[in-house]
């Protein structure tokens, strides 16, 4: 069988810092931009001659907002990776934020096949308290624009932000669900360093309860299933046929390069990461896959990425494929285990997955797996 790869290619631009990210993006002009196209395009040549031989099938440009990247920018960039490797591509993503001037169909032209938009809530005053830079109009006229010259556009909305209910979640799907072909809904976590941390610890902003972000889940699955839209992942909901075949590799344990500064790889056994620094990376420094910090993934520790990866999945674990990638019986190897998670989990054939209404408590389970 051919052996086949996605490839994630970081974009660390944006405009402004949303309050509650905490990801490695900043702003930059015009000039660095282009340096950055560059020394992508660099890495890439230089990466496929590092690793083993694969098809790559999907390409992911996550951010940061690629979409600050022009059209152009991005088909360069497709055209390095479709001259470095054997190039089949059947998803290529490009995640943007929601402005109605993107010309989304010279992103098509370009080569992206599927656009994911981040939207996160349609109520301004949400927007304005996770400190978006949109308002819910913008992302209505994005999200209709994108969807004019793409077939397959995706939304992530946030649940859990301040000031959000229940009701607004149900209302932001009802709105949507019947443009789009998926949805990435994300519970929000408070992460230290950001700015809602700090707006929190001073009292100065409310955060829902964890249950009224949990009954937001439910609500949001809920609207989405009345739209024909169903959960194949704790946070990723998609129309029949519309699961995202890149993130898809994730969860599957499948291979991915990734390029650009702070983007990780998977690669040949190995998990690495770039540094997070656009003028160290296009400074040609220290970076790609067997290049910059290596880590290789011990068998025990595959086992345990590959059970808890796939358990986020509705799917579940495939034991067969288990059994055979690692020599095991799982069923028997993890006796134990199993039994004491009968009330969260259950067996389907040779697939074991967590029950559909205890997605919640996924990393419970997943932490009985671990040694
Ligand atoms: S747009 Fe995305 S990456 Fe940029 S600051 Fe906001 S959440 Fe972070």
């Amino acid at each position: 069988m051919t052996k086949t790869r996605g490839i994630y290619i970081h974009i660390p631009f944006c405009t402004g810092k949303c309050f509650y990210c905490d990801f490695y993006s900043v702003r930059a002009t015009p000039e660095v931009m282009k340096e950055y196209v560059a020394a992508l395009i660099l890495e890439t040549r230089a990466a496929f001659g590092r690793v083993s031989e694969a098809v790559t099938d999907t390409v992911y440009f996550g951010g940061g907002t690629p979409s600050l990247m022009s059209p152009e920018d991005i088909a360069a960039i497709l055209s390095a990776v479709s001259d470095g490797a054997p190039y089949a591509p059947e998803e290529i993503t490009l995640e943007c934020n929601p402005d109605p001037n993107t010309d989304f169909s010279a992103y098509r032209d370009a080569g992206v096949n599927r656009i994911s938009m981040g939207v996160q809530s349609l109520n301004d005053g949400v927007l304005v308290s996770a400190g978006r830079r949109h308002t819910a109009s913008d992302a209505l006229k994005a999200v209709s624009k994108a969807c004019e010259a793409f077939e397959n556009v995706s939304v992530d909305l946030m649940l859990g932000l301040p000031g959000q209910s229940v009701s607004d979640v149900v209302s932001d799907v009802r709105t949507l669900a019947p443009s789009v072909k998926h949805f990435s809904a994300y519970m929000l976590k408070l992460e230290k360093g950001t700015k809602l941390y700090r707006f929190v610890s001073d009292k100065t902003v409310l955060l829902p309860s964890d249950d009224e972000t949990a009954d937001m889940y439910d609500a949001c699955m809920g609207e989405m299933e009345k739209n024909g839209i169903y959960r194949y992942e704790i946070s990723n909901f998609a129309r029949d046929g519309y699961a995202s075949k890149h993130n898809l590799k994730y969860w599957m344990r499948d291979e991915y390069l990734g390029l650009g500064a702070a983007a990780h790889g998977f690669q040949d056994g190995y998990r690495y990461h770039n540094p997070s620094s656009v003028s160290r990376y296009v400074s040609g420094e220290n970076f790609g896959a067997g290049r910059t910090v290596n880590e290789y993934v011990s068998l025990a520790d595959a086992k345990e990425e590959a059970i808890m990866l796939a358990l986020r999945t509705d799917k579940g674990l495939d034991t067969d494929r288990f059994d055979a990638e690692f020599d095991a019986d799982f069923f028997s190897d993890y006796r134990d285990e199993i039994a004491a998670l009968a009330s969260l989990t259950e067996r389907d054939g040779s697939f074991f997955r967590i029950k559909r209404d205890k997605m919640l408590f996924e990393s419970f389970v997943a932490r009985e797996f671990m040694k």
